[in-house]
Parts: structure tokens; C-alpha cells; sequence
């Protein structure tokens, strides 16, 4: 479902350029759940952001769901973004002044669909994150644990084909980190839709299906679960 080409991503600050992705190759099947690891400035935002359409690349080929990115005006890109893609991000990005069940009704809106509706589905998506007792609480009456539940019930609640995450549970202990992403797990196996996380986490990029690596700017090793276990003992 994701298929990316020879792919360059080349920032000029001042003078100089960084060269945040240097030519990846890399493919991605339908209900894979892929994890991008790798040490801090080593390219994984970038990565998400060329996956998910948030930004242009350099040079290079980026196919998601059948669809050249790299070809696509800005207006397309986000035509894209709204029907394809779902994003779940570190800081959770929830509206302070909004309970759990607006919060996660909010991508509806957008998409024009009846009052009604939309509260029940976002009430079904909360009860699958495990939040059935805090749909009226307000971020700041949540935990963090649980402020980012709310944040994976909206980004799946329009039902995307992919999901990105981006340091899902950069803000949480590990425990609570490896709850939401055990959740995240399931809740996309179901559905079989694929997702792709980057993290600097060793231990959490072990519960992807397969672990790319990533150093300067390039896929340097490719694992599945049992490889990457292994190779962590
Ligand atoms: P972290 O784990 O710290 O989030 P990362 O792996 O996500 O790191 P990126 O954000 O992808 O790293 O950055 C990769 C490299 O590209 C870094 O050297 C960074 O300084 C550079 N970079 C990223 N975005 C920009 C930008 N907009 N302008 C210039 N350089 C950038
Ligand atoms: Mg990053």
C-alpha cells in the first residue's frame, strides 16, 4: 500500500544542505503495522511527513494507496490527507475546552456528517479505547495515558486506510506507552488497516510487525518482530 523510490529529502539552511533522507527505498503491505526506529535527527519525521503527504520530497517516488505523491498540487495533497490518512501525534493536540466525545467527533465535522451520527460514533470509538467512563471529561481532567487514547480514537474514527504516528507515546512512562500502543495494535488488526509509527524507542518499535532502521537518512536493515527480538536479547 506504500512504495517509496530512491527517495531524497535535502534541507538547505543557510549555506548548507542536510540531507534528512538519502535515497530510501522502501514498501509497506496492507495491514502491516511497520515501525521506522532509529536515534534522534537520523530522518524519521521527515519519513513520516513524505508517507503521509505533509511535505514534497527532493527527488524520488513516493506511491501511498495508489496515489504519486510527488506529483500532487497542494490542493490534492490535502484532499488526500482528509480521505486516506489518519494522524496520531506525541503531544496529543486535543481542544482544551471540548469533552472526549467532541474531541473525537471533530474529524466528522469537517466532513459534513449529521450531529447524531457523529456523537455515536465517537462514543463507539471511545468505548474501544477503553474510555466508556471519561466521555465527558476534558483533556485536563485526564490522565496523559488517557488524553492519547482519545487522541488514537479520533485519528481512527474516520476510519482511515493508514495511520501515522509520530512518537505516539512520547509523553507517557513506558508502561502506559506499551498499553496505548498494545491498543493501537489492536484496534488496527481489526480493521486491517496499516500503520506506520517512528520512534527512538528500541522497546516499542518491538511491537510492529516488521522494524525498519534508520541512520543519516537511510534504511540500513529491515526486520520482522521475531528477527528484532532476537537481535535485542
Ligand atoms: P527526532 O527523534 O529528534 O524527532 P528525527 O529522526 O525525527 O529526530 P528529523 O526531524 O527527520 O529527525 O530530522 C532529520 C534531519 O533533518 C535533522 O538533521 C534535522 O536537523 C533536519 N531537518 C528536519 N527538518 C528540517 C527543516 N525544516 N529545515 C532544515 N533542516 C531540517
Ligand atoms: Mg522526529
Amino acid at each position: 500500500v506504500i512504495q517509496v523510490k530512491n527517495l531524497y529529502k535535502i534541507f538547505r539552511v543557510g549555506d548548507e544542505k542536510v540531507r534528512a533522507l538519502n535515497g530510501v527505498d522502501l514498501t509497506i503491505y496492507k495491514g502491516e503495522f511497520c515501525a521506522i526506529v532509529g536515534t534522534s535527527g537520523s530522518g524519521k519525521s521527515t519519513m513520516l511527513n513524505m508517507l503521509a503527504g505533509l511535505e514534497k520530497p527532493t527527488k524520488g517516488e513516493v506511491v501511498v494507496a495508489g496515489q504519486h505523491l510527488e506529483n500532487m498540487t497542494e490542493n490534492q495533497l490535502v484532499k488526500f490527507r482528509r480521505e486516506k490518512v489518519g494522524f496520531i501525534f506525541q503531544s496529543f493536540n486535543l481542544l482544551g475546552t471540548m469533552n472526549a466525545i467532541e474531541n473525537v467527533a471533530l474529524p466528522l465535522t469537517f466532513r459534513g456528517v449529521d450531529k447524531k451520527v457523529r456523537e455515536a460514533k465517537a462514543v463507539k470509538m471511545l468505548k474501544l479505547v477503553g474510555l466508556s467512563k471519561h466521555m465527558l471529561h476534558r483533556p485536563n481532567e485526564m490522565s496523559g495515558g488517557q488524553q492519547q487514547r482519545v487522541g488514537v480514537a479520533r485519528a481512527l474514527v474516520l476510519d482511515p486506510e493508514i495511520i501515522f504516528a509520530d512518537e505516539p507515546t512520547g509523553n507517557l512512562d513506558s508502561h502506559t506507552s506499551a498499553e496505548v500502543l498494545g491498543l493501537m495494535r489492536k484496534v488496527v488488526q481489526e480493521k486491517n488497516q496499516t500503520m506506520v509509527m517512528v520512534t527512538h524507542d528500541n522497546h516499542l518499535a518491538g511491537f510492529a510487525d516488521r522494524i525498519f532502521h534508520i541512520i543519516d537518512g537511510k534504511i540500513v536493515k529491515i526486520e520482522t518482530r521475531s528477527e528484532y527480538k532476537e537481535d535485542e536479547q
